[in-house]
């Protein structure tokens, strides 16, 4: 956790972009700017990921991020925003230390792309139904 490289943005340590912090959190530029405006919204304190977050920090964040992105409508005129955290490697997770990424839209063909692939005709939506609701 010490080599923790947002931790140190928090505390810091090391320079960041920082456009938004109070007591429990931060928000930062991304360096990579996915598109511009790409911010992370993080809280001081360090959870590894989505699920070990408490949820009033958790509800805070949320919070925070909505604002975040008023901000950036209102001053980069972004046009909508794809609000996204990764969980772990297998998610694409590459800082281990909670990130909300607020990632301003402003044309429908840009480079950023979530794809949604369509598998419908190919599962049992039943089967998995099942799955999550028996015990
Ligand atoms: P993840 O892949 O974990 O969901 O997102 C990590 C993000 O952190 C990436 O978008 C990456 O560009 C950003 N990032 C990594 N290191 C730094 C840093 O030192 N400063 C800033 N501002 N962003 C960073
Ligand atoms: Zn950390």
């Amino acid at each position: 956790m010490n080599d923790c490289i947002f931790c140190k943005i928090a505390n810091h340590e090391i320079p960041g972009k920082i456009i938004y912090e109070d007591d429990v959190c931060l928000a930062f530029l991304d360096l990579s700017q996915t598109t511009r405006g790409h911010t992370l919204v993080i809280p001081k304190k360090h959870f590894d990921h989505f699920l070990d977050v408490d949820q009033d920090t958790l509800a805070y964040l949320i919070q925070t991020s909505q604002n975040v992105a008023k901000t950036l409508e209102n001053k980069l005129q972004a046009q909508g925003f794809n609000i996204i955290t990764n969980m772990n490697e297998v998610a694409g997770q590459t800082v281990k230390h909670f990130h909300i990424h607020i990632i301003p839209r402003y044309q429908t063909n840009d480079d950023f792309h979530i794809q949604y692939t369509d598998h419908s005709n190919d599962v049992n939506l039943d089967e998995i139904y099942n799955c999550i609701m028996n015990s």
